[in-house]
């Protein structure tokens, strides 16, 4: 089996999260508890579980010429992440401010920053899509960004693969790109409108070849347009942080299918790796290495 080669078009963010015992009301300041940095945004995290999932992995995409900037590269290059086409941008940094009040609820403003400057055919886009297997999107970048990122690599036969993250929606041009459509449950009936997973999962097989959805605790239903699919559970494991929870899972299933690995069996593989990261605190930094996924499916 030859190593998956996968590219990432997608975000870079550093997320602020700050933990307070409530959100402040309009005008007024409250103390905060603790304040953690934590390198984010789906493009990032995802290139990240795909290279410790052992695959060959390259990121493009923008950060400022800043210390969050330069944080998030040294990130992916631990990782082992080829950044050479991540690009360095007078914007500041994508970052995501995020309040968690006592209760687990939280509040979130995300300012794009440089991520919002990667317009139509990313810088080095087209080296890094040169003998990759697939090619992973999210919708953390402008819209037309993804649209050329994905004609991009339908013309030159690589398989497309779209996480409908933030949900929105999606022009027949980008669909008609779109070899595997991953959302999370919400996102599923956001974009079909239908108030089950099943019915959602049939309407989204009618706009794209196939379709998994992840259904957090309870695993992943995958559906062929062609009607063969199957559900695959979750491996039970006690919850420290669900952050990233679904990157992990589409980095690694990226990795599996690139392998040549069949779908079921790529399946069992990313529902391993993301209960694996639910596990742990963290989100980049809890998502899991190759020997740890095989250990724990063995
Ligand atoms: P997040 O936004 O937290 O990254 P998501 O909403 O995109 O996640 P989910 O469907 O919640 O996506 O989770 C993705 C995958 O992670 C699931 O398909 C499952 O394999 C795994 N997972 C999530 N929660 C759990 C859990 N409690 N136990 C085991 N596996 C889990």
């Amino acid at each position: 089996m030859g190593r998956a080669r996968v590219c990432v078009l997608g975000s870079a963010n550093m997320d602020l999260v700050v933990f307070a015992e409530r959100a402040p009301e309009l005008g007024e300041t409250v103390a905060g508890r603790r304040f953690v940095t934590v390198p984010g945004g789906k493009g990032a995290n995802q290139a990240i579980a795909a290279a410790r999932a052992g695959g060959d992995v390259a990121m493009v995409g923008s950060v400022g010429d800043d210390p969050y900037g330069r944080q998030l590269r040294a990130v992916l290059d631990d990782a082992g992440v080829d950044t050479r086409a991540l690009a360095n941008v007078a914007e500041t940094t994508g970052t995501a401010h995020i309040l968690v009040e006592d209760g687990g609820e939280n509040s979130i403003v995300v300012v794009p920053g440089a991520n919002g400057t990667v317009h139509g055919l990313a810088y080095g886009l087209d080296e890094a899509l040169t003998g990759a297997q697939l090619l992973l999107l999210q919708l953390e970048l402008p819209l037309d960004a993804v649209l050329a990122g994905a004609k991009a690599a339908r013309e030159r036969g690589v398989k497309v693969v779209l996480t409908p993250a933030p949900a929105q929606p999606l022009p027949a041009e980008l669909l008609k790109c779109v070899d595997l459509l991953v959302p999370n449950e919400s996102e599923a009936l956001v974009l079909t409108g239908k108030d089950d997973v099943n019915s959602a999962a049939h309407a989204l097989a009618e706009l794209v070849p196939e379709v998994v959805v992840t259904l957090g605790a309870d695993g992943a239903r995958w559906l062929r347009r062609d009607g063969a699919g199957e559900h695959v559970p979750a491996p039970s494991v006690q919850v420290r942080d669900t952050t990233a929870a679904g990157d992990t899972f589409v980095g690694t299933l990226a990795v599996a299918l690139g392998e040549g690995r069949p779908m079921g069996q790529a399946l069992r593989w990313a529902t391993a790796a993301a209960a694996l990261s639910v596990g742990q605190e963290g989100a980049s930094t809890s998502m899991p290495t190759r020997a740890r996924i095989e250990e724990f499916e063995a």
